[in-house]
């Protein structure tokens, strides 16, 4: 027997080890973990869970039209996957793995123990970088080190590809307009019937590979042209959406990658999609920091210098900003959009972060983690990285010395306030010049806060924070390394 253990990768098209297992000797059964112990722990999103489990139903009905039966078994967390895999091996007497490599910390850490169990037992254990477009360690500097600046990374990462991309495949899967049974539907169902997560929320959302496919469809026939162009406007919804279907698989990135190099012969979407293939750049960039800097996944500033920082510890400033009620107003209107919806725009992500860890003065683990337990898209490398991006701390960061302006970015980004008064709507009867500095208008008391700190002399306070922590680490941070 070959078994597939699916993880993120929820989906049959596009899917590495699933095909090398369909073309292996003998029959082919999958197997997926449910770990909610573990998803407590990574604070993943209830929306999340909801998203996934859905799509694990709609997975295990198009791996049964394929002829390959879909366990799904309740593990609780990753320490005890290696004892349930074996008895699922012994049970089924499978003699050879097949799964999609995964680089955060406890999931190398998983995977090592079942290594070391499936060996004991014989098994083999066939592992394919199958979530990126380039395998974390496919390129390294002049020096042997991993790439840590995004600009020359990217120059060797389009090579590569170049030379090494071989486009996806396509399964046959036929009949399957009727529900198809598998064997782990009822543990998936008991999952859903355990989760609580407003239908407010899941309305918005459509789980499974097969949304995704039209998504992408969707995004690259109609928008992908005018994605360079429109990418940073928040009121236009000009980017794919697709975040939450390549974090959880429904979707390929090579898929993607193929849809994108394929648009590029049309001359008129070319920009636009250069633009994109350079958004899935940044997501393997970040992906393969995570996996070759470990302290990441616990929570480590990549800039180690940037440990010294003293975050002020204020929780009414904190709750401030998690409600949407900062004064200021795109920041307020991108995290109401992140709470109803569990999503929010990349720029509006950059500017949310950026507020908190330089205008608040809060430490950026705090949002990372308040992102990660709202966004259905939640991904640690991804999240992870954009927050040490924002808040100076990672590799190839904003310097710290540049704060966005959250007004000018207002002004700039959503110039018409359309954005914002769909989120803040209190603000919706205020002309597009005022709705970005409300408090320049005399409002009803109680109507919108005013700004809960001011954003001149922002940047004079960081920057004197960051020369006072690269001193503490440089008289006696580096000795403790
Ligand atoms: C503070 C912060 C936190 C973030 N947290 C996450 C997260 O948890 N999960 C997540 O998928 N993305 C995260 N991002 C990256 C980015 O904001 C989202 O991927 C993007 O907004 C998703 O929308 P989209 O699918 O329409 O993107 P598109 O613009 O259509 O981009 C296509 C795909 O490329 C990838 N991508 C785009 N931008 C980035 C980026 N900067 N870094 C890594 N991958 C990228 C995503 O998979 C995305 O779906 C974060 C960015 C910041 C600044």
């Amino acid at each position: 027997m070959n078994l597939v253990w699916f993880r993120n990768d929820l989906r049959v098209h596009a899917h590495r080890p699933l095909q090398q297992a369909l073309c292996a000797d003998g029959p082919v059964s999958a197997v997926y973990f449910l770990c909610e112990k573990q998803w407590e722990s990574h604070q993943v999103a209830p929306l999340r869970r909801w998203y996934v489990l859905h799509s694990l139903l709609e997975l295990g009905e198009q791996l049964a039209a394929l002829g390959v039966p879909l366990d799904v078994v309740d593990a609780a967390t990753f320490e005890a996957v290696p004892s349930l895999l074996t008895r699922q091996v012994r049970d089924k007497e499978v003699r050879q793995i097949f799964c999609s490599r995964e680089y955060p910390l406890n999931e190398r850490r998983r995977d090592e123990a079942v290594a070391s169990a499936m060996a004991e037992l014989g098994v083999t254990i066939s592992g394919v970088d199958d979530g990126v477009l380039v395998p974390p360690r496919a390129l390294r500097t002049g020096k042997g080190t991993p790439y840590t600046v995004f600009g020359a990374y990217k120059r060797r990462w389009d090579a590569w590809l170049d030379t090494h991309f071989e486009a996806p495949a396509l399964v046959d899967v036929e009949g399957v307009s009727h529900p198809t049974d598998f064997p782990g539907r009822a543990a998936v169902e008991r999952a859903l019937g355990r989760l609580q997560v407003s239908p407010s929320l899941t309305e918005q959302w459509r789980p499974g590979e097969q949304s995704a496919r039209e998504q992408l469809d969707r995004f690259v026939s109609h928008q992908l042209a005018r994605y360079q162009k429109q990418r940073d406007f928040p009121a236009l919804s000009a980017t794919s959406g697709l975040s939450a279907a390549l974090s959880a698989g429904t979707l390929s990135v090579a898929s993607c990658y193929q849809a994108a190099r394929e648009a590029m012969a049309d001359a008129g979407a070319r920009e636009g999609a250069a633009c994109w293939i350079g958004e899935l750049a940044w997501r393997d960039f970040y992906r393969q920091i995570i996996a070759q800097f470990p302290r990441l996944s616990y929570g480590g500033a990549f800039r180690r210098e940037t440990e010294w920082l003293q975050w002020r510890d204020d929780d009414d400033l904190f709750d401030a900003w998690c409600e949407g009620r900062t004064g200021y107003p795109l920041v307020d209107a991108a995290m109401r959009q992140l709470v109803a919806t569990g999503w929010m725009h990349n720029r509006l992500r950059m500017v949310t972060a950026m507020f908190l860890s330089k205008h608040l003065w809060l430490d950026w683990r705090r949002g990372e983690a308040f992102f990660m337990t709202h966004l259905i898209d939640g991904d640690i490398a991804a999240n992870n990285g954009g927050w040490q991006w924002s808040a100076s701390s990672g590799t190839d960061a904003v310097p710290y010395f540049r704060v966005f302006n959250p007004i000018r970015q207002s002004q700039r980004f959503d110039p018409q306030g359309e954005f914002i008064a769909r989120w803040v709507p209190e603000l919706k009867h205020l002309d597009n010049k005022t709705i970005h500095e409300p408090w320049k208008q005399p409002l009803l008391a109680g109507e919108y806060p005013a700004p809960i700190v001011p954003h001149q002399g922002v940047r004079e306070a960081v920057t004197e924070a960051f020369k006072n922590a690269k001193k503490m680490y440089d008289e006696q941070g580096s000795a403790q390394q």
